[in-house]
């Protein structure tokens, strides 16, 4: 059989699992092969190609499911967590899950009635017409539940060492694309399995809704000062390729949130606006279509972004906000509106 499948480091194998029906064309997973067993680092989507392409690829490598010893999910989202609830039962691996991404896997992907009550209430304060609610609802209720889910044999925290045959992955924390991301890094070998932490090319979504915890982006911010504070050579993403230069990303990510914010001080200027107003005359320069044309579900992811810079601009002071009849209004503080201007 002809192996598809590229060993990107030594003992290291990239996966490439589809995703059909998405923006992105595939996830990423990578799997640690050794003697003494096998690490897989995410799942991918949960549907039949992606399941019977992880089959094939883990065969290509003479890996069954019996040969897991660990199963790390970077985070709780779709294509990374959205296959385990099958394959678990198929291994004797133990899955790890970091404890804040834990806690919400029956918010997100059961408690469906319930998130999506809250999601409206979200979507209704932030200033999004009912009309619109009640299409983003439709649109959003395909994507949030799963038939099977699996829980964590093993919650971590960030610190903790995955070790098999001579691999020492150490979980690190990397909160901001998910309050419960991690990134697991193997310092021998200067490797850093990034999930979507950092990506070469896009930008990771970083978005405030109605899960979030504490400030999606200042912590994002924060993450990526920690990662790219490590002795890295090698870069190994959930998406697009591997790459190498870790710093150099690293700024120009840095460099999109500021130029973000300015964006937004400058829609704001002098005028009171909700973050949907905003959302829909910031320029979507990734997604290179204008607001009218965006699939409901990017709409909503473009208003949660919003929110997050908001959310970051209120704690810097450039920005202040006001609730009227139930709806969240933002402003520019006085002396940021000049050089907004
Ligand atoms: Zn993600
Ligand atoms: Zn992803």
């Amino acid at each position: 059989m002809e192996q598809t499948l590229v060993e990107v480091v030594t003992g290291i194998f990239q996966l490439q699992l589809p995703m059909p029906d998405s923006r992105l064309s595939s996830v990423s997973s990578y799997l640690a092969k050794t003697d003494e067993g096998c690490l897989l680092v995410d799942c991918g989507w949960d549907c039949d190609e992606a399941f019977d392409a992880l089959a094939l690829q883990l065969g290509e490598v003479g890996v069954s499911f019996s040969d897991l010893r660990y199963i790390a999910v970077t985070h709780l989202h779709r294509d990374h967590y959205g296959l385990v609830g099958r394959l678990l039962p198929r291994t004797q691996a133990e899955l790890v899950i970091h404890e804040v991404d834990r806690g919400q896997i029956e918010d997100i992907y059961v408690c469906r009635e319930t998130f999506v009550q809250e999601m409206d209430h979200w979507l209704q304060i932030n200033g999004v017409p009912e009309d619109d609610r009640r299409e983003m609802w439709k649109a959003n209720l395909q994507g949030i539940s799963l038939d099977t889910i699996a829980m964590p044999h093993r919650q971590v925290r960030g610190g903790e060492h995955l070790c098999l045959g001579g691999f020492d992955f150490e979980v690190i924390w990397t909160p901001g694309h998910s309050p419960g991301h991690i990134c697991l890094y193997e310092r021998s070998r200067r490797v850093l399995i990034s999930g979507d932490h950092v990506l070469p090319a896009i930008t990771p979504h970083v978005s405030m809704h109605i899960q979030s915890v504490g400030n999606p982006l200042l912590d994002y911010l924060a993450s990526l000062h920690v990662v790219e504070a490590l002795p890295v050579d090698v870069v190994l993403p959930a998406h697009e390729h591997v790459f190498y230069d870790l710093p150099r990303r690293a700024e120009e990510i840095r460099k999109h949130h500021v130029v973000r914010k300015s964006e937004i001080a400058s829609v704001l200027g002098g005028v009171e606006r909700t973050a949907f107003q905003i959302a829909m005359v910031l320029p979507w320069s990734t997604l290179s279509v204008a607001w009218a044309d965006l699939a409901l579900p990017h709409q909503h992811s473009a208003i949660s972004e919003t929110l997050a810079h908001l959310k970051l601009m209120l704690v810097e002071g450039t920005v202040t906000n006001a609730v009227r009849d139930g709806v969240v209004w933002y402003s520019l503080v006085k002396n940021h509106r000049a050089s907004a201007a």
